[in-house]
């Protein structure tokens, strides 16, 4: 039924887009002033062809994501026309590609465009996503305009007819504003694609770091992000990016776009994208501190790690990338078996950065390590790194979160024996400028080739290490390399401990409390206190577990209680329980502490007395 109620309508909206076809350029143009059924119109008036057919390709994938998103599957209403207003034929291949017939006779491509953020289930993360919205729009443009084959390096104009109540910010090249329409131009479908557009009620803030301009533009219903905030929290962590890089920052100009999501649609869409210019930020449109529930003291901290993830993406792999990202294929992506080179190193940058500044501290630092080494556990250790990359959007698909974990553990243990090969002065830092010079963003390295072309430009031994800990599956040696700056890392112990019965709690809406939510009945402890799964616990040893300020402070109260309790004691819990009547009963259990044996992972400690080779590569590494 809808679909009719469109055929009807459409024709009332079309828009007078007829500029004069030529031989150099596409003509583009969307309208957002006119959205149907949640959806925008998109007209694409074609170069001149001389072929009898031609297929029009919107992206399957695009760069950064790893993931199938058939982009084609927004496309509504498909049309072609010649110059005369005639349709002509063509055929639908797939969810992304269409054949028109007497190609030679094409002047101009409509449909229209749905959004990503309507589709249900959330399936398309929400920074390579699209939004139409009464007061916004996301126009990451691959999700409205494609390319015909052969045809993707030709430039494209792209006119905007806009709410005058609206202001785009891009990093696309403009041509001219006014009230009611934006022109921008773009070199190729892959600089259209690479510069999203975020229109919104005008809330943007700049400042220029290290020479390069910095745009950020915000988009909160809510009204609780604010784009001066972000830019004031942001400006250190350039400024850090800058001296990291050696002074300079690796762009003409980044623009910042972050879109405020809702709670609801936070829980699927948290994060951001990273372009060459700019990088697309999706943050839940509330106040600090509900961003806490994060586990971020610093909500604006949570701002600085994403951005500086993101815009560390400019290093590697938008500079520095092999054959697969050089020449991307939008249809048919091949991806590269070095996701810890574009994703973890990217990640150990963004945290080492802001650690040698001092915008994040020695010890968060290594507590952040800590936590990538937990993250790291929760994945397959026995497949090598290589071999997941290449796999990643196949039957390895449940392991790529790893690049963000193990990934940025591997960056780290890089930089590290590059530090302890070559007395502190070489890091991994050196080592990718030294490829920026000679790669850059328009050459390609091969993928096999690449563990010795760093090794070339390092250190020879650097290329065993890459074989036996990215291509194979040996552990990485961070207790020796660690042990070489003075920190003292053990990755397993045994401890004596009080038995807690391995419990685990979550925050529950309905009881405003915190919820035992597994217990292992065996143990000692649930023996002993007669917890049950369900419990809302409500008070520990006197303390009350107390949600007046937010669940995160209520939690880490309760792990502080627990963890001083000594063997021997005496714990007292208040807790309720549901009856099997469905009333709330209150109860006070009372045990003793019982020891057991533990296995702790990841312990970290910082030694103060270095031998004179230990401080000079910590002093190296972190600049401390
Ligand atoms: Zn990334």
């Amino acid at each position: 039924m809808k679909h009719l109620l469109l055929v009807l309508l459409l024709p009332l909206f079309t828009a007078a887009f007829n500029p004069v076809q030529n031989d150099r350029n596409y003509q583009a143009n969307i309208d957002l002033t006119n959205i149907v059924d949640d959806m925008v119109k998109v007209a694409l008036v074609v170069p001149v062809l001389e072929v009898d057919e031609v297929i029009y390709d919107m992206p399957k994938i695009v760069p950064g994501t790893y993931k199938i998103y058939d982009y084609g599957q927004f496309v509504n209403d498909f049309k072609a026309f010649d110059s005369k207003g005639n349709e002509l034929k063509f055929e639908k291949l797939n969810e992304n590609q269409w054949r028109i017939f007497n190609a030679y006779e094409l002047y101009k491509i409509e449909y229209w465009v749905s959004d990503s953020y309507d589709l249900s289930g959330n399936k398309i993360f929400a920074p390579a996503g699209t939004s139409i919205e009464e007061d916004a729009f996301l126009l990451n443009n691959f999700g409205f305009i494609g390319y015909l084959q052969e045809l993707e390096d030709v430039p494209f104009t792209l006119e905007i007819d806009k709410p005058s109540s609206m202001y785009g910010t891009t990093s696309l090249q403009e041509i001219s504003r006014s009230d009611a329409k934006d022109l921008f131009e773009a070199k190729d479908y892959f600089e259209l694609h690479d510069c999203p557009i975020l229109y919104a009620a005008p809330d943007t803030a700049s400042i220029l770091v290290a020479g390069m301009p910095i745009t950020i533009g915000v988009y909160s219903k809510e009204g609780k992000i604010k784009a001066a905030e972000i830019r004031d929290a942001l400006i250190p962590v350039f400024e850090a990016a800058a001296t990291y890089l050696g002074g300079t920052l690796p762009a003409p100009r980044y623009t910042i776009l972050v879109y405020g999501l809702t709670l609801r649609q936070s829980m699927s869409g948290t994060g951001a994208l990273e372009h060459h210019t700019s990088t697309v930020v999706n943050m839940p449109d509330v106040n600090g501190n509900y961003l806490k529930m994060f586990g971020y003291e610093n909500p604006m901290q949570m701002y600085r790690d994403i951005v500086a993830h993101e815009f560390f993406h400019i290093v590697t792999p938008l500079n520095i990338h092999s054959e697969q990202i050089a020449d991307y294929d939008f249809i048919n992506p091949q991806t590269s078996e070095h996701l810890w080179f574009y994703e973890g190193v990217t990640e150990y940058n963004s945290m080492i950065s802001q650690a040698r500044s001092g915008v994040v501290s020695f010890e968060d630092f290594l507590d952040e390590i800590k936590s990538k080494m937990e993250g790291s556990r929760r994945y397959n250790q026995n497949i090598p790194f290589t071999e997941m990359s290449k796999y990643s959007l196949s039957f390895f698909g449940n392991q790529f979160n790893n690049v963000y974990e193990k990934g940025a553990l591997i960056g780290l243990a890089v930089d590290l024996k590059l530090r302890s090969l070559s007395e502190g002065e070489f890091g991994l830092i050196n080592l990718l400028e030294d490829m920026w010079q000679v790669y850059g963003a328009d050459t390609f390295f091969v993928d096999e080739d690449l563990f010795s072309i760093l090794a070339a430009k390092s250190f020879p031994q650097m290329e065993e290490f890459f074989v036996r800990h990215i291509a194979g599956t040996q552990p990485l040696p961070l207790e020796d390399l660690f042990a070489e700056v003075g920190i003292a890392y053990v990755a397993k112990k045994e401890i004596d401990g009080i038995s807690l019965g391995s419990m685990n709690v979550v925050f529950s809406k309905k009881n405003n409390g915190l919820m035992l939510s597994s217990i292992d009945a065996e143990s000692a402890f649930a023996k002993e206190m007669k917890l049950e799964k369900g419990d809302i616990l409500r008070e520990i040893n006197g303390v009350k577990i107390d949600f007046e300020e937010n669940s995160h402070s209520a939690i880490t109260a309760f792990y502080e209680v627990l963890g001083n309790i000594k063997v021997g004691e005496t714990i007292s819990i208040n807790i309720e329980r549901e009856e099997k009547d469905g009333v709330m009963k209150n109860l006070k259990l009372k045990g003793k502490a019982k020891a057991e044996k533990k296995t702790v992972f990841d312990s970290i400690t910082i030694n103060e007395n270095l031998t004179e080779k230990q401080r000079t590569l910590r002093h190296f590494w972190i600049n401390n």
